[in-house]
């Protein structure tokens, strides 16, 4: 509670990361914000097709939101798009599974009111790049998971011996090692990649997307191939997600719903057809009930608050 008895209010750019049906007609929205860290947020109402801003809090949108404070969770009070990455980027299957597992692997490295901007720009960034079709999605996902794995800490070498320095080009590649290792360094079972391949994955991570953009398909295959073994190494638990992901650049589409009343919105439908859909999967049933059960009192509270 602030000074004057009422929830402390606050303002901040923030990409949705997940929505999570509450109620009958609101949402769960994670909110990766640009001051604040992670944070879940109750967004009343927004299942309704009334909804002032249901469309704008879907995942991959990227908004100016408005929340009271709470004790579990925020209450979202105002929303305007600052740019509608979602819509685009779910017409076309490549970006959506890309899209997917930067918003997962977002959530994994940032924590709940950990103030991480850093990363908010890093998948800001990334999902304007695919909602503008800039580079293949595929480039852009691994690009932007090197960056976010580096923010964490995590910097693999494509060049220099990860082990002890040694000025490179070295051949030996090895995931628990920190990237190329040379002669003396390298461990029993590391990858021996394509010289072009380590190439390219340092023009990944550097952003020289001249180099990235005129690398062969079995250069780019291999390199998303260490790319998601350095990151399941780092995350410990794999990415839910990461399996969805079509690196084979065939276009698949998915059928184009429009959101009816009591319907499942666009994006649900979309997930429906994954076997494991990330956005349903996190939230536990115990806590969800949890939650649920706070939703009454919640509601009584921003009556007497708001009305
Ligand atoms: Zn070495």
């Amino acid at each position: 509670m602030g000074e004057n008895g009422l929830m402390p209010l606050y303002r901040d750019e923030a990409v949705v990361l997940r929505t999570h049906k509450l109620g009958e007609a609101d949402r769960i929205i994670t909110l990766l914000t640009r001051e604040r860290g992670r944070v879940r947020t109750v967004a009343k109402g927004v299942r309704r097709t009334t909804s002032r801003f249901g469309a704008r809090l879907e995942p991959f949108m990227v908004v100016d939101v408005q929340c009271y404070e709470g004790r579990n969770l925020d209450t979202v009070t105002q929303a305007e798009t600052l740019a509608p990455y979602g819509d685009v980027i779910c017409r076309d299957y490549s970006a959506y599974t890309a899209a997917t597992v930067m918003v997962e692997t977002a959530e994994q490295l940032t924590e709940e009111h950990e103030p991480s901007t850093q990363q908010y720009l890093l998948l800001a960034g990334a999902l304007r790049s695919l909602g503008g079709a800039e580079h293949d999605p595929s480039l852009v996902l691994d690009a932007y998971l090197l960056r976010a794995l580096a923010i964490a800490g995590w910097a693999p070498s494509f060049h220099d011996c990860a082990k002890c320095g040694a000025p490179g080009p070295h051949r030996a590649f090895n995931v628990a090692a920190g990237g190329t290792v040379c002669l003396v360094c390298r461990p029993p079972g590391s990858a021996a990649p394509a010289p072009e391949t380590l190439l390219l994955l340092a023009c990944l991570l550097s952003g020289d997307w001249v180099v990235a953009d005129a690398s062969g398909e079995r250069n780019q295959r291999e390199g998303s191939g260490l790319v998601a073994a350095f990151l399941q190494w780092h995350l410990e638990r794999g990415l839910r997600s990461l399996r969805h992901v079509d690196r084979v650049r065939t276009v698949r589409p998915l059928p184009v719903l429009q959101p009816v009343a009591g319907q499942p919105s666009l994006l649900e439908g979309r997930l429906a057809l994954d076997e494991q859909p990330f956005l349903e999967a996190q939230i536990e049933p115990d806590e969800l009930r949890a939650l649920e059960d706070q939703h009454p009192a919640l509601d009584r509270h921003l009556a007497q608050e708001v009305g």
